[in-house]
């Protein structure tokens, strides 16, 4: 594996990797590295012949208020687990290398109607305006940079990947989108780098997050409750249980742009993101019969 700290030596070593007729995957994250992030690696190893993983805490998608500098950063223990792991190309750039001048351009989604907001005026781009102008722009500034034929990213950010979706679409990017599923703890909270923010006692509320997300799906599948109202009373009583749980949202929505839905039909989603004390996280969960959170 190769660490390279510039948009030129990783062009270049792309560029070779192409004259030998490689497939290029590639896996962005911010590092602090988990079963996750690491889950995507073999997404894109498994479809492609060079495998390019960038680690980048991005400032443009943290509003001021947001954790940018208290974000966990670790890229020691990155290299080590990307190594072990197969990526070839660890590309880990300063700030100043991505943003040599502050950018005029952002990339942000637009309204899907008159009556219908753009996808980055719910859920998380509600509370975190810009965010998503930010997350988007560095994914295409990275896929102008890497050129790939293959990139993951995780279900657990399913506003996310549902708008880079739509970026690599509505951009025309000749690339293949892989979503992959959320990666969990043996206890069922999802894996995130912001994980490690959080004291044991907050540990232990924060499964109060996927029993919720599981307590949907209960509902929906043994008893048959398909009314979204319904079923998000009965992740709230499992949240009203517990302390130090602050909800934001918990919602149910449409798979293809996340817009509420009334009724739950096969392959809807329920959203939800909490604080836990300081801490905040998202999860989210599909309505299938393939899939049962505890
Ligand atoms: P981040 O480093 O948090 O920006 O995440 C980088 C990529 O890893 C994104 O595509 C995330 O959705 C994905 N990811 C983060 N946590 C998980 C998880 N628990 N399971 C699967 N993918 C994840």
């Amino acid at each position: 594996m190769k660490t390279v700290t510039t948009i030129s030596e990783l062009r270049a070593h792309i560029a070779a990797a192409r004259v030998q007729g490689q497939a290029v995957g590639f896996v962005p994250t911010m590092g602090a590295l988990h079963a996750g992030h690491l889950a995507l690696i073999d997404a894109v190893r498994q479809r492609t012949d060079c495998v390019v993983a960038s680690v980048f805490v991005n400032p443009l998608q943290f509003g001021p208020r947001d954790d940018f500098h208290a974000y966990p950063r670790d890229v020691p223990a990155d290299t080590t687990l990307a190594r072990a792991r197969g990526v070839d190309l660890l590309f880990t750039p300063s700030v100043s290398a991505m943003y040599p001048v502050q950018p005029m351009i952002v990339v942000a989604p637009a309204p899907a109607s008159p009556d219908v907001p753009a996808l980055d005026a719910r859920w998380e781009g509600a509370t975190r305006p810009g965010h998503f102008g930010g997350v988007l722009t560095v994914v295409a500034k990275l896929f102008n940079i890497v050129t790939p034929d293959v990139v993951a990213f995780g279900r657990k950010d399913l506003q996310q990947a549902t708008l880079v979706r739509a970026l690599v679409r509505d951009l025309d990017w000749p690339i293949e989108l892989v979503i992959v599923p959320t990666v969990r703890d043996a206890d069922g909270l999802a894996l995130s780098s912001r994980n490690a923010y959080l004291s044991a006692a907050e540990r232990t509320a924060a499964l109060a997050l996927p029993r919720a997300l599981g307590a949907m799906q209960r509902a929906w599948m043994d008893d048959g409750i398909t009314d979204a109202d319904t079923l998000i009373a009965a992740g709230r009583q499992v949240l009203d249980g517990a302390t130090s749980v602050v909800v934001d949202y918990l919602a149910v929505a449409d798979p293809a742009d996340l817009t509420p839905l009334a009724r739950v039909t096969p392959g809807a989603v329920a959203l939800i993101a909490a604080r836990v004390g300081r801490t905040r996280l998202i999860d989210n969960v599909e309505f299938s019969p393939g899939e049962r959170l505890r």
